[in-house]
């Protein structure tokens, strides 16, 4: 079956589908992206996702290249076209195409505007034997807290992780705070049974999980605590997971070759991640 990707308008086979050389995220990486989980043909979390993509293109002046409810329209067209169940839809939009300059382009130029779609397997309640994380210093700029597509410092921290066996990297601050996962948040479950997971602000993407599981771990009257904590801190947790739109919640048995709690997969994690799935399962079907 033919794959579509679409660009800029067209619904396009995603072989073929590409973009201007001189768009300004190819070049610059002056642009942003989102991405949405799927699950049993469900879009997860979507009107959250494109409220943090219109922070994103507000804080970077950029127009968005269709209304709302277009993108709307376009995610859930492209969603059947590749009979898309479980997985994801990655969307992005850049300053569009103009002849290269760092500073805006002074003529007015369309924003351009690529999805495309991402079969993955199911995610099971059961989260498996857990993950090792690799801890690395956080070399990022200072506003983290938009999606830019600028991930240079996030793909060479996770390109070591993986290189060392590990599959998520942990970014560490000058103060020796966890501030978050190359593509994840972090949190940790302390001896006294405190959920804690750092405060949202330029240091962190405010994950749409996360702020999902905040409600869920209210719900569920859990002691949920946003505060820094430190490598050496997690280390000494009883638990420690990550959570995004993708991974969903997936639990962190070892930090830098240490083993986290007793090494298995922690209760708080297991629970948080059956609710995140039935939250997950309750959407409107759109494939
Ligand atoms: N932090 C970073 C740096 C990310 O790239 C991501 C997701 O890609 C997250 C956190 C998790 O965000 P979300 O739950 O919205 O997927």
């Amino acid at each position: 079956m033919a794959r579509y990707a679409y660009v800029n308008g067209r619904y396009v086979d995603h072989r073929e589908a590409s973009v201007h050389i001189e768009d300004r995220g190819y070049q610059l990486a002056d642009g942003v992206y989102e991405v949405v989980g799927v699950r049993d043909g469900r879009l997860i979390d979507e009107e959250p996702h494109l409220d943090r993509l219109d922070r994103s293109l507000r804080e970077l002046r950029i127009g968005w290249p269709v209304a709302r409810g277009t993108l709307s329209f376009i995610i859930r067209e492209l969603m059947r076209r590749n009979r898309l169940r479980d997985g994801l839809i990655y969307m992005q939009v850049t300053r569009g195409v103009a002849r290269r300059d760092h500073a805006f382009p002074t003529t007015p130029v369309k924003p351009a505007l690529v999805l495309t779609t991402k079969n993955m397997k199911a995610l099971a309640a059961d989260p498996g034997p857990g993950v090792a994380v690799k801890s690395q210093p956080d070399i990022r700029w200072e506003r983290c807290d938009i999606k830019s597509v600028a991930l240079l410092p996030n793909v060479l921290a996770k390109q070591s992780a993986r290189e060392s066996g590990a599959y998520e990297a942990w970014l560490v601050d000058e103060a020796g705070c966890v501030t978050e996962g190359a593509s994840t948040n972090a949190w940790i479950v302390t001896p006294e049974g405190e959920l804690v997971t750092r405060q949202t602000d330029n240091g962190i993407l405010a994950g749409i999980t996360r702020g999902t599981l905040k409600v869920i771990a209210t719900d569920l009257q859990l002691k949920f605590v946003e505060r820094p904590f430190s490598l050496v801190e997690a280390k000494r947790a009883t638990e420690a997971f990550v959570t995004s739109a993708t991974s969903f919640v997936t639990p962190v048995v070892k930090i830098d070759g240490e083993t986290v709690g007793n090494g298995k997969p922690g209760p708080t994690a297991r629970r948080l991640r059956e609710e995140y799935l039935r939250f997950a399962d309750n959407g409107e079907a759109v494939t």
